[in-house]
């Protein structure tokens, strides 16, 4: 398959080319697109077949659902079968926006989106190319993270490009992608609110609207038994095709630590890199030195990290160390993203 391409950004929207893309879903095609999170590979929600295309074309195992993405409160009542409890004080909240909420399924949501499970996860973006294009396609766009399975959430168009190239009808150039990290998922179909998966939107921000809400206690574990409530979850994820390690302890420590590790690889002509922060980067021997951005700027972070993992793929780095985040805030997605890339492989100093 040829895949097109074509430039549409928030300020430019070129209409022409929102409705060909509409009509590419529409007809059960696929388009990689972008939104405030990271880039969406969409088909059209309620088309099993296009669902089962979207798991093809990522390689990904067809029992780890899909967001269905829409552009209008209204088009919500159809796609589920009650209304959970606080909602829609969460979507007035935060929505449009990159918050998901799980909730019970109706009828029309087929299984084929959903993994098998009777609950449909949905999310209302603010990107406004993303906006047009699901009101292109007839209101209900599946939209997982637009690359191969168990590779890095792609925040650029060329990142889709490496990833889905003749593989989709489609891609959305929108210019790079303003959070970096896929949204917060709330489950309100438990009996108390649950965060399956850390992001921009964190538990503190959804504390202000609902009074308790629970994260899910395999976000942060290293204890691979625990099995993660979003079927996603359980996947290993983000990984770099090099080995990475997290480093944690205080600065000085980590920074001593590391180096020793990159001397030792350096003997032995391993190519090495780190990923740190702008405090640390001038201290390091690696081969490869990257730094996330100020340490106290984590939503900076947060934007370069996927992007910073495939990089290290590009140069075909082999072994990498990382040091840690905060684990709290945006922290905690930063973490659990991390933690995931790196296998669980934590070295607490
Ligand atoms: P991605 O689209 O790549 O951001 O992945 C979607 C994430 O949402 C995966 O981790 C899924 O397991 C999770 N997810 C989607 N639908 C549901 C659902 N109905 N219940 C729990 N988790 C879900
Ligand atoms: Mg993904």
């Amino acid at each position: 398959m040829r895949t097109e391409y074509v430039t549409i950004t928030e300020d430019r929207p070129d209409e022409k080319a929102i409705r060909r893309a509409g009509r590419i879903l529409k007809e059960g095609g696929l388009v990689a697109f972008p939104t405030e999170t990271v880039y969406g590979l969409g088909g059209d929600a309620l088309n099993p077949s296009s669902s089962r295309k979207i798991y093809e074309a990522k390689g990904r195992p067809s029992d780890n659902p899909l967001i269905v993405h829409v552009c209008r409160l209204e088009d919500i009542p159809p796609i589920i079968s009650r209304e959970p409890r606080g909602w829609r004080e969460l979507a007035e909240a935060f929505w449009p926006g990159p918050l998901t909420m799980i909730f019970p399924k109706s009828e029309i949501v087929p299984k084929e989106t959903t993994g098998g499970l009777d609950t449909v996860a949905i999310r209302f973006p603010s990107h406004k190319v993303a906006m047009a294009l699901i009101d292109a396609a007839g209101g209900y766009i599946a939209a997982p993270s637009a690359n191969r399975s168990g590779r890095p959430s792609p925040t650029m168009a060329k990142f889709c490009r490496e990833d889905l190239d003749g593989l989709i009808d489609m891609i959305i150039d929108g210019g790079q992608v303003g959070i970096g990290l896929e949204s917060t998922i709330i489950d309100l179909t438990s009996d108390e609110p649950t965060i399956l998966r850390p992001g921009y939107i964190t538990q503190e921000m959804l504390e202000k609207v609902l009074e308790h809400v629970e994260v899910d206690t395999a976000i942060l574990s290293d204890d691979s038994k625990t099995p993660p409530k979003a079927p996603g979850m359980k996947y290993r994820h983000y990984a770099p095709k090099g080995d990475l390690s997290i480093v944690e302890g205080d600065q000085e420590g980590v920074v001593s630590y590391i180096n020793s590790q990159l001397s030792a690889l350096r003997e032995k002509g391993v190519r090495t890199g780190v990923i740190c922060t702008d405090e640390t980067a001038p201290l390091y021997a690696a081969d490869t030195v990257k730094s996330a951005g100020k340490r106290s700027d984590e939503e900076g972070i947060a934007r370069e990290l996927f992007r910073i993992l495939r990089e290290f793929d590009d140069e075909g780095t082999e072994v990498m160390f990382s040091e840690s985040f905060s684990g709290s805030g945006v922290g905690m997605a930063i973490m659990n993203r991390l933690m995931k890339a790196a296998g669980q492989k934590i070295i607490r100093l």
